[in-house]
């Protein structure tokens, strides 16, 4: 076990952070575990070895800081699972399209539990709290073992897990025959429609799955939210009053990561492209000028759909910047490239082949659309940023994100898909979404005297002003936090009173 990090004047209260290994997970827990550590609490990120390779960077920041924030990088047993050695993040599944071994990769990080518990139990004071991912169940065994309090923290805003809960709670699905009959999500403030085939469940198929995450859940001593009441406080409660439990909304994280501790250019990974170069690039643009497009690291774009992509950007006539995946990168696709580069000219099309430092770029004030697949770290960055959105989600949460984005804020276009397109469906096949369509959103939000892009823009900055307010000192979610360090600092005083440890 390799633990990098300062040790150096630890604070009492101890939070062990175990984020599931995807990056949708790690960069938002990463930041968590760099704003608690920030606020005066000692911070175990439990990591592995490919993981904390690619988080160097923010490692060594957090240590030249001297925030006591400790990378712990336990082996992941891939043998153990019958995975190829190195198969420690999800995207690599994705990357390599070797997505067979989607439930080994789950089996393997329960396999953690054991050197977890010997990590914790070599503590000494003990921790306060563990913090794990909503899909590591398996964590409720080691808070029981050890007896510690334990938090769940999942990437998704609040309006979403109550839809999710909801929809299973009054057994919804049970009354719809059809994938594509609408139906309306139970107990919301605001009447949201769905199809089963957009809200199949959190974990969709995977039953056994979905039944142990929400045993973990129902069994978890709270809920940390990477939320902010401004945005949505009448979900926060909905959601804290259904799993009667707190509910800590203490985001966006990112707001609160200064580059005294954070490189926003490198969460999660390093760029592929020279940060400087880029932001020279978005330099020379007027301002909210630029669409950026990019869809997460597990969608699964086709040759056919990214070429679709292009060519509506290409019509739609404004500077772009469309992020390749390196999973999506293939001989057809770099001739593609290369051609759409010329045809536009390297002054209006900006391609990342690879990872983009995608907070940096969307908080650029040249950047006026987002096109996203929604995911929720997505959606909370353009967020920050004040930048609309046009929404194509592809599975999981990112359709009931879409709703949030586009009915219940405001500040987003769909591009109208309504079938997901899983991260494990490798088959080639035509463009889901046209040019035309592309063309039409970007326009709608970019071209002068479009009043409902105005409109959105006006809102998403007004949203974004209320989520720094909240994340400022005095604001809801810096409260939330210090609460929360100080509900488990007396939790441990208690602790101390009654068991003597
Ligand atoms: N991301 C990035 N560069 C990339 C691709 C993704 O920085 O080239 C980051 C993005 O900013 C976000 C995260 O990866 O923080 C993706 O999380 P999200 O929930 O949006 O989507 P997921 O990949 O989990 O579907």
């Amino acid at each position: 076990m390799i633990v990098s990090g300062v040790d150096g004047d630890p604070k009492p209260t101890h939070f062990v952070l175990v984020p599931f290994l995807a990056q949708g997970h790690v960069i938002p827990m990463t930041d968590l575990g760099l704003l608690l550590a920030s606020r005066g609490a000692t911070v175990s990120l439990i990591t592995t070895p490919v993981n904390a390779a690619r988080i160097r960077t923010t490692i060594d920041r957090a240590a030249a800081a001297g925030l006591p924030i400790r990378f712990v990088e336990l082996d992941f047993p891939c043998a153990e699972v019958g995975m190829p050695e190195g198969f420690e993040n999800v995207d690599v599944l994705t990357t390599h399209k070797q997505i067979q071994y989607g439930q080994d990769f789950f089996k393997a990080t329960a396999l953690l539990q054991r050197p977890l518990e010997h990590y914790i139990e070599q503590q000494s004071p003990r921790p306060s709290c563990i913090i794990a991912d909503l899909c590591h169940p398996w964590t409720r065994h080691v808070a029981r073992n050890l007896r510690l309090p334990r938090l769940t923290f999942f990437s998704i805003c609040c309006f979403t897990l109550l839809s999710f809960h909801n929809i299973w709670c009054f057994k919804v699905l049970d009354g719809v025959k059809d994938d594509k009959e609408p139906f309306e999500i139970p107990g919301l403030e605001q009447r949201i429609l769905v199809t089963k085939a957009e809200a199949p469940g959190m974990f969709g198929e995977w039953e056994e799955m979905a039944e142990e995450v929400r045993q973990a859940e129902f069994e978890a001593d709270g809920i940390v939210a990477n939320t902010f009441e401004a945005m949505e406080a009448a979900y926060i409660a909905g959601y804290a009053e259904a799993m009667q439990k707190q509910v800590w909304s203490v985001g966006p994280f990112l707001l609160g990561c200064t580059p005294a501790f954070s490189d926003k250019a490198a969460r999660g990974n390093r760029a592929v492209v020279d940060v400087p170069q880029c932001l020279s690039w978005l330099d020379s643009k007027e301002a909210i000028s630029v669409v950026y497009a990019s869809f997460g690291t597990l969608t699964n774009m086709k040759p056919a759909q990214l070429m679709e992509i292009g060519s509506g950007l290409e019509a739609a006539g404004h500077p772009f910047v469309l992020v390749i995946k390196d999973g999506e990168r293939s001989r057809e696709v770099e001739e593609w490239a290369a051609e759409l580069e010329e045809k536009v000219g390297p002054s209006k099309a900006l391609l990342i082949r690879g990872w983009a430092p995608q907070a940096v770029i969307l908080s650029h004030p040249a950047v006026g659309a987002f096109i996203t697949h929604s995911g929720w770290n997505s959606t909370l960055e353009s967020i920050t940023a004040g930048v609309p959105m046009i929404t194509w989600p592809h599975f999981g949460d990112q359709f009931l994100n879409e709703r949030l984005t586009v009915e219940v804020l405001e500040i987003g276009v769909s591009l109208g898909v309504k079938v997901p397109m899983s991260w494990t469906d490798l088959e080639e096949q035509g463009p889901v979404v046209p040019r035309d369509a592309v063309e039409e959103a970007v326009r709608s939000l970019l071209d002068d005297g479009h009043e409902k892009g105005k409109k959105m823009r006006e809102r998403a900055r007004e949203l974004r002003e209320k989520a720094k307010e909240a994340m400022a000192e005095g604001g809801s979610s810096y409260l939330n936090m210090a609460h929360l360090i100080e509900h488990f600092a007396q939790n441990d005083k208690k602790r101390e009173e009654v068991n003597g440890d």
